[in-house]
């Protein structure tokens, strides 16, 4: 196909920002005007509208996502030593604080057709050390969360979800309950880095939980450990959103769902223009979770991946590999437990996934034109 006039990205923030520029201009200017650039009225707004998006009782705004799991894993109290159970196939971020905090990732493999954490492999990894375990919802749908908190229950374990791939995800229990992924666990995590799917302009984070107590605690840690002005009762960090960023995500959050949507209409594209086809393996829904779809992101069998994303550069269609090498094998997680071979599962993903541009503004030409450049290529 001829190359089109549009340019495609990876993620497509201008135009997005193009449709809502007055409302964001004009509360922008409303936070320069009035100076209360932290912890101003914003944010308390912000952490309301959140709150009850998501049906949860607290929600403490942060730095960024980063921030929110290592305040979640110190508000545990997980200390030096104990075991934190992760999948292997993840952003790195979520190992990142369990290593930082002194506490032992334990890592497991995912299951094939989700990418989500394996359960069984979460099962054979519990020990008396474990105290946590941490699903990622990766690529914008929900772990099994009702298998996870099935486990914790068992073994008294906390669950940290982390959410930062798929806020406004939706997880329907055996029983039919419904609830939006951040907010079964103890504590939910989650990132509004630019590209997420509620992306600030900027660096922005969030926790929550229902637990009255907790969510002091959290508040307490990210702000110096302070109860009251000038008294610290633990050692904390200063992790805070600023004022500007809560005044864009207020805006876009009333636009979330309908991000959602035209995300799932990109993906349903991809997946029809991709079905059937043996080379190329469109991503499973799960069947307890709807899909935000952060990333679309399908695995290639007997094709070169290398040859496939210089091709569809050659077209300017960029493409990415989320992620490339598994946690296990990353330098600075190299663990003598750990060794090759020993998550196969993320080891072909890893080998063998592509992610297609994901953003709430591709337009049908750019789909066409994406997804036939993919066929051309691996049907030649
Ligand atoms: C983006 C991301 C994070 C970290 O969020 P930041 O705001 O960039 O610190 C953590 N976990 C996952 C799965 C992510 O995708």
């Amino acid at each position: 196909m001829e190359k089109i006039a549009k340019k495609i990205q990876m993620v497509d923030l201008k135009s997005q920002y193009e449709k809502i520029k007055t409302e964001v201009d004009t509360a922008i200017q409303n936070v320069l005007t009035n100076t209360a650039f932290i912890n101003g009225p914003e944010v308390k707004e912000f952490q309301k509208e959140l709150e009850a998006y998501l049906g949860v009782k607290h929600v403490i705004p942060c730095a960024n996502g980063t921030d929110a799991l290592q305040i979640a894993m110190m508000a545990l109290d997980l200390k030096p030593g104990d075991e934190v159970i992760t999948a292997d196939f993840t952003y790195v971020a979520t190992a990142e604080v369990i290593g930082l905090l002194g506490l032992k990732p334990v890592l497991v493999d995912v299951v094939p057709d989700t990418f989500d954490i394996d359960i069984a492999a979460i099962e054979k990894a519990i020990t008396s050390k474990t105290k946590a375990i941490v699903p990622v919802h990766l690529f914008g749908q929900c772990a099994d969360m009702d298998k996870i908190m099935a486990l914790a229950k068992k073994h008294n374990l906390y669950v940290i979800e982390d959410t930062a791939q798929a806020i406004g995800a939706e997880y329907t229990s055996a029983d039919g309950t419904k609830k939006k992924a951040g907010t079964i666990g103890t504590i939910g995590c989650t990132s509004f880095f630019p590209s997420k799917n509620l992306g600030c302009y900027g660096d922005g984070g969030a926790i929550f939980t229902n637990d009255d107590a907790l969510a002091a605690k959290i508040r307490m840690i990210a702000n110096h450990g302070q109860s009251v002005q000038y008294v610290h009762d633990s050692i904390g960090v200063n992790s805070r959103l600023d004022s500007i960023q809560a005044a864009v995500l207020r805006i876009k959050l009333r636009d979330l769902d309908n991000y959602a949507a035209a995300r799932n209409k990109a993906a349903n594209y991809y997946d029809k223009a991709f079905a059937n086809n043996p080379k190329l393996k469109t991503p499973a829904r799960a069947k307890f979770s709807n899909h935000v779809f952060h990333q679309y992101t399908f695995q290639l069998s007997g094709v070169d991946r290398t040859a496939l994303r210089e091709y569809l550069a050659s077209k300017d269609i960029p493409a990415m590999i989320y992620y490339p090498i598994p946690l296990h094998l990353q330098k600075a997680y190299l663990d003598p437990r750990y060794k090759e071979g020993d998550f196969p599962v993320t080891e072909k993903l890893c080998a063998s996934v592509v992610s297609l541009p994901m953003h709430t503004e591709l337009d049908e030409e750019s789909l066409k034109y994406i997804t036939s450049s993919v066929l051309e290529f691996v049907n030649k």
